[in-house]
């Protein structure tokens, strides 16, 4: 039985669990009960976003069962071909809205339904997400992932009130979104395992009951893999309500921990590269399925190691961090200058810091692989789940030599102040001989 979140009661953790979104409409045909729920909220004439895409798929049935509900429209069609996260399509569509609209409705994936959070915000106004593939867990999600002044940011938003999966429509998208969906699901094998890490190395806060919720969600989920290649409708909703959920999950976690590690900032290495020097990238859930598929490698070879006081002394004694900056800035450009400035607030490289949490960790070590062998499939499962869905098992296959996984994985451990694999494989002083080894 899954676990339910009551929002009035306190878990054991401490922490009160709840999200925002209040509804999810999650069935074949599931536009037509759309205007239901907008009069729910008590809206009146509603600005619907779509783009040259997502407006014939689902945008037209959407305004079409609205008006024959009585239900005025405005509508916003971006004009580019390729939708873009930026200054640019944001502002398009607040010129657009009309402020006698009292309810937004996003029809669209990714850039859509970010521009949108930030317009219903903005505007004050209930939001609605129409979503047209399930291919990421970003609906639920309160911020957007942006582009200002060209490098990549988090805008703090709102999360829609009401998500609307169609089956028929997301069943009708081609099957490479659905991989990639699949793709941000399997990263929670990784969120999680990290994320009891640090709660064990560093004492960081977590809740059992909201890993386990992810971890039943991802179960369903990956079960039902393989019909998502035949676009069997218990495949695509398994797959689109753990999307949800896991949007979910980081909200009751107050953390983005049980939805992504350290694959999804091998994801957006790939990306800030991209932005920076134009090098090849692909959807966010690939990128985040090819990054998982080097984790879990990496994650099976931990039981390999014998830790040893000595070496990583002398490993962190022998570290640059200059050095290292300078390997940064010239790997991902100028977003790496954020990541050099964390290091001054966060202090990770420390040799005092390190220290200590080496003690912890040769302490802990029989639970550091007993929480990975709780978590982390084998290499082999892992990749029997790729087989099942057709999913390619190198970053070659998505333009980008494998001679750079070993940086990129590297590069990981900097994004953010979050303990990832790479933190303790380099507290450990082995980081570079794992990533010469394994991949
Ligand atoms: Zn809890
Ligand atoms: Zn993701």
């Amino acid at each position: 039985m899954a676990i339910q979140f009551d929002p009035n009661v306190v878990c054991s953790c401490g922490k009160v669990h709840k999200t925002m979104v209040e509804h999810r409409l999650v069935k074949n045909g599931a536009i037509n009960e759309i205007p239901e729920y907008v009069k729910m909220y008590g809206a009146k004439k509603a600005f619907i976003v779509a783009d040259m895409n997502t407006y014939p798929i689902a945008g037209e049935k959407v305004k079409n069962a609205l008006e024959a509900a009585g239900i005025a429209c405005v509508t916003y069609i971006f004009p580019d071909k390729r939708v873009i996260p930026n200054e640019k399509t944001v502002g398009g569509a607040v010129m657009a809205y009309n402020k006698s609209c009292d309810i937004v409705i996003g029809v669209g994936s990714g850039v859509i339904n970010d521009a949108c959070k930030i317009l219903a915000n903005v505007a004050g106004v209930p939001y609605f997400i129409v979503a047209t593939a399930a291919y990421m867990d970003g609906y639920a999600s309160g911020s957007s992932s942006m582009e200002v002044n060209g490098v990549k940011v988090t805008i703090p938003a709102k999360s829609p009130e009401v998500i609307v999966g169609d089956i028929d429509v997301l069943n009708g998208a081609p099957t490479f979104m659905a991989k990639a969906g699949l793709g941000d699901m399997l990263a929670k094998y990784v969120s999680i395992c990290e994320w009891r890490l640090s709660n064990l190395i560093n004492g960081e806060y977590y809740c059992e009951d909201v890993a386990q919720f992810t971890r039943d969600t991802l179960k369903n989920c990956v079960d039902n893999a393989a019909g998502l290649l035949k676009r069997d409708d218990v495949a695509m909703e398994a797959l689109f309500n753990a999307l949800i959920d896991c949007g979910a999950a980081m909200d009751y976690a107050g953390c983005s921990r049980p939805g992504g590690g350290l694959e999804h900032y091998f994801c957006f290495v790939l990306d800030m590269r991209g932005l920076e020097f134009g090098t090849p990238t692909s959807s966010h859930g690939m990128q985040v399925l090819l990054g998982t598929l080097y984790a879990v490698k990496a994650f099976n070879e931990v039981k390999n190691i014998a830790p040893n006081r000595e070496k990583a002394l002398e490993f962190v004694k022998n570290f640059d961090f200059e050095e290292w900056s300078r390997q940064l800035r010239e790997f991902i450009g100028q977003s790496a200058e954020p990541m050099i400035k964390l290091e001054a607030k966060e202090k990770k490289y420390d040799p005092e810091k390190h220290a200590k949490r080496l003690e912890v960790i040769l302490e802990k070590w029989d639970d550091i692989l007993r929480i990975i062998d709780e978590e982390i499939p084998s290499v082999e499962e892992f990749e029997a789940i790729l087989d099942a869905i057709e999913a390619p098992k190198s970053i070659e296959a998505i333009g980008v030599e494998p001679e750079l996984v070993p940086m990129i994985f590297k590069c990981t451990k900097d994004f953010r102040d979050k303990y990832v694999l790479p933190r303790l494989l380099w507290d450990l002083g082995v980081l570079d001989e794992v990533c010469e080894k394994v991949f």
